[in-house]
């Protein structure tokens, strides 16, 4: 009650305020909920017409056909658009529009999705800031998700001991099924905190 707001709801301050009106001339009121508008003619005769607009359209191809094809068509136009977006970071991951599980835990999902497209609060909040981009003291460079993950030498050692390898591509730890220890590799440099 607490949250609620007399300009917000209008209509629910008026009711309290005849409620506590009849109340104090002695007044008992009884309120009653309604489930649901199933039975009230009206309603339902206001259900029929809606359902009916669709069903009379003047076609002889059933209209799930047509919305089966939209979407097929749609699809096509997204991902021939998606195939010209090659200087996307998410693109050099995932070059099909196609779905992806998430991940269950909302966290750890967040973190794999903004390693996927190149943007972490590491790495970008500078922009926010004004501040010049943070740079790599060991290369030099600025500091970027492939650098990190992926081109930063020294973090090679802990790409040998979480991937067998310290040549790997960034499709190989965050495509479609992430690597089991990313996100040991993550917290065993440093970045996970920053992400
Ligand atoms: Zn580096």
């Amino acid at each position: 009650m607490t949250s609620l707001h007399r300009f917000s709801h209008p209509l629910t301050f008026n009711i309290l305020e005849l409620h506590d009106r009849l109340a104090c001339r002695g007044f008992s009121v009884l309120l009653c909920w309604v489930p649901s508008h199933v039975g009230i003619s009206g309603n339902e005769h206001a259900d029929n017409l809606a359902k009916s607009a669709t069903d009379s359209i003047n076609c002889p191809v059933p209209l799930s056909d047509i919305k089966k094809y939209v979407k097929i068509k749609l699809d096509s136009n997204w991902q021939s658009q998606w195939n010209l977006k090659e200087a996307n970071k998410l693109h050099s991951i995932k070059h099909l529009i196609t779905g992806w599980p998430s991940l269950p835990h909302r966290k750890l999902d967040t973190v794999l999705t903004r390693l996927r497209i190149g943007h972490t609060r590491f790495t970008h909040r500078h922009l926010l800031l004004g501040e010049p981009a943070p740079l790599c003291t060991a290369c030099q460079c600025q500091m970027t998700v492939l650098h990190i993950l992926i081109e930063c030498r020294q973090f090679n050692h802990q790409r040998i001991r979480c991937f067998h390898s310290s040549s790997i591509t960034l499709k190989d730890i965050l495509h479609k099924d992430p690597h089991p220890q990313l996100f040991t590799f993550l917290r065993m440099i440093g970045f996970y905190s920053l992400i």
